[in-house]
């Protein structure tokens, strides 16, 4: 892939915001100071290589808004990070998670680099480096600024991250809290790794429930035997797939930067996950048709198309051939304005990605809480539950001489633990986030469920700065 140097995230951020801001009684000066970046932190800092030379990486840090405090957002490690990305990127964490009501202001950092060019200790070292120059600048606290994983980073980096942090600030009892997605054994939170994967399912699945949109689409609802087609097999592209294929959808192709699969009878998403895991391709795999042009993938005849990868994937360039029925944005920024554009003249629903992507945030905010509060969730009322539901079984045995069985005992009675809890948090806010959404599209007459996101996300913000008294 080659970086279209043309194209800016945050630029095409922006004209989606201007266009629900013409739907929301906004002042314009209030709406400059919603679009604009709060805080652009651009650093370089020096790896020290094995062999005694040195390279300069290049990092970021971008605040998009400052309206709820801490700012939060992931960090990405990839050769196309750079300025407009991660503004871009950290202006759409502002508008999902004023979406899915969590209390953050938006944010985003990244290394330039391509991570499989480094090894373990290089990484450790950049990431470590990295997070001495946010704290130096103090762009980097619980209370400030929380990062999490994003594209080219997982809980191993959040681990150093959290260790630097405490290393730097020994007296902090919320220390922990400064960054979300850390390993279980260092305070992370059950779900966080299939967090968004799992919110992505629960956002598909609530569209395709909606009776009135599948009829428009010409579309069946429900899940099963849905035909889906995935760009990215990463983290939030894989569990997404498990959790689809679960409920009865059919992945009938897998696309990735190195080739893709393709097979009409569906794939089998684990076989095809550890094939990858071991393979580092799908090249060779026995179940699939192996295509070279994966890219080609995205135009074939599907009812969902989930990009799971990068920003600027559909664009002006392949719209008109996009086949999907529904595009479900499961990457951040996959689809151009332009390209949104053509698609609804196809009559195409979007799931947008400050929607659709949102679980990882949401269960970022449950790490979070759960670092301040210094206790897992249902550690306290599990057991008390249990025991008040075995209570409740036995009188009705007692009262109508019938008893249950084991396994219905096991399914009432049982309290909840922090993975349950997690997921029903999650399952709540993604259930809610559409529909409300999917309310103010129809409420308006609007087509694009991108714009009404960008509507109720405005207002949220808006109130929160006229409530501050900062704006009319
Ligand atoms: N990187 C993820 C995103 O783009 C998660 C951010 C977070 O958990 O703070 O939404």
């Amino acid at each position: 892939m080659v970086k279209n140097q043309e194209y800016s995230l945050f630029d095409d951020v922006c004209e989606a915001v201007d266009n629900a801001a013409s739907y929301v009684d906004i002042h314009p000066g209030l709406l400059d100071q919603i679009k604009f970046c709060n805080s652009v932190y651009k650093f370089n800092f020096p790896l020290k290589k094995e062999d005694g030379t040195y390279e300069v990486l290049e990092g970021y840090r971008v605040q998009h808004s400052h309206h709820k405090l801490p700012a939060k957002g992931g960090i990405r490690y990839s050769s196309y990070v750079d300025e407009e990305e991660v503004k871009g990127l950290a202006a759409l964490m502002t508008y999902k998670c004023a979406l899915v009501n969590i209390p953050y202001g938006g944010a985003k950092g990244g290394v330039s680099i391509d991570p499989s060019k480094y090894d373990v200790n290089q990484l450790e070292r950049i990431t470590r480096r990295y997070t001495s120059e946010l704290i130096s600048k103090k762009f980097i606290g619980p209370a400030i600024d929380v990062p999490a994983p994003d594209y080219g980073t997982s809980s191993r980096e959040m681990a150093w991250i959290a260790d630097t942090y405490q290393a730097f600030n020994p007296e902090a009892i919320n220390a922990k809290g400064c960054v979300t997605g850390k390993p279980l054994s260092q305070h992370g939170i059950r779900g966080r790794t299939e967090a968004t994967g799992l919110g992505v399912f629960f956002g598909i699945r609530e569209a395709v429930d909606v009776k009135e949109d599948m009829d428009e689409l010409g579309l069946k609802t429900g899940l099963e035997g849905k035909t889906v087609i995935i760009q990215g097999l990463g983290n939030v592209g894989y569990h997404s797939a498990k959790y689809l294929s679960q409920a009865g959808a059919k992945i009938i192709a897998v696309a990735e930067w190195n080739g893709g699969i393709t097979n009409e009878e569906g794939l089998d998403i684990e076989a095809l996950k550890a094939y990858q895991n071991q393979n580092k391709g799908f090249k060779g795999y026995e179940n699939g048709a192996f295509v070279e042009n994966s890219k080609s993938l995205l135009t074939l005849e599907c009812d969902i198309l989930i990009p799971a990868a990068l920003e600027n994937q559909i664009t002006g360039d392949n719209a008109e051939d996009i086949k999907a029925k529904i595009i479900a944005e499961a990457a951040n920024g996959p689809v151009t304005q332009e390209a949104e554009r053509i698609l609804l003249k196809k009559n195409v629903l979007i799931l947008p990605d400050m929607y659709l992507n949102a679980g990882g945030v949401t269960v970022s905010y449950f790490e979070w809480l759960k670092n301040l509060s210094r206790v897992s969730f249902g550690k306290l009322e599990k057991r008390y539950d249990r025991r008040k539901y075995e209570n409740l079984l036995d009188s009705i045995e007692k009262a109508t001489g019938n008893s249950f069985t084991q396994e219905q005992r096991e399914l009432i009675a049982r309290g909840a633990d922090e993975r349950d809890l997690v997921n029903s948090g999650l399952e709540e806010t993604m259930v809610n986030a559409y529909h409300h959404m999917n309310g103010v599209r129809k409420d308006k007459g609007i087509q694009s469920l991108r714009t009404a996101g960008f509507i109720v996300a405005l207002e949220r913000i808006a109130i929160s700065y006229m409530e501050l008294g900062i704006f009319p």
